[in-house]
């Protein structure tokens, strides 16, 4: 097991645009079971690689139920090629953000491409949490949050809640 630290925001990484990854060699395998082991330590059903302080365009995602058996995708240079104008609302949280849960709402369906371990390039649909989780993984890759789909307002609301609990960490 290699669980790695998870950065929390605002840690800087994690504001970054990831760069497009272009070898698939040893090293991803290793960053890429970082990533499932830091995810699956965490209870998380998704992980990118800005979250560990990396910042390269992949992430993990598990978002099988618990009586179901595990379903990990790893997802590498991932693009959205369509998404469907029906929205799906879902309380999300962030492994970098804990403590905070908000009602999001994104496109329901996605269908998207991208690259797995082996370089080869994967085509699939995803709806419902699958597309809820791939976009907010995706954002990751983007420096984008979770909170920076909610309104101003209800925003610095997130933010200063935020800032009370990390100082009181302190
Ligand atoms: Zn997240």
């Amino acid at each position: 097991m290699a669980v790695k630290k998870i950065i929390l925001y605002p840690n800087p990484l994690l504001l970054k645009t990831s760069t497009k990854i272009d070898k698939f060699d040893e090293n991803l395998v290793t960053l890429s079971k970082h990533l499932i082991d830091t995810m699956y330590d965490a209870d998380g059903v998704g992980l990118a690689a800005p979250q560990i302080g990396i910042n390269k365009r992949i992430f993990v995602m598990d978002c099988s139920r618990e009586d179901e058996e595990k379903d990990l995708r790893i997802v590498i240079n991932p693009e959205i090629v369509n998404e469907s104008e029906e929205l799906h609302l879902y309380k999300e949280g962030c492994l970098s953000i804990p403590g905070i849960t908000e009602e999001i709402s994104r496109p329901k369906v996605i269908e998207v491409m991208y690259q797995d371990i082996n370089g080869v390039t994967q085509r699939k649909t995803y709806d419902n949490l699958w597309s809820t989780c791939f976009q907010h993984e995706l954002d990751h890759l983007n420096g984008k949050l979770f909170i920076d789909h909610l309104r101003p307002m209800k925003k610095l609301l997130v933010k200063n809640k935020m800032n009370k609990s990390s100082k009181k960490d302190r």
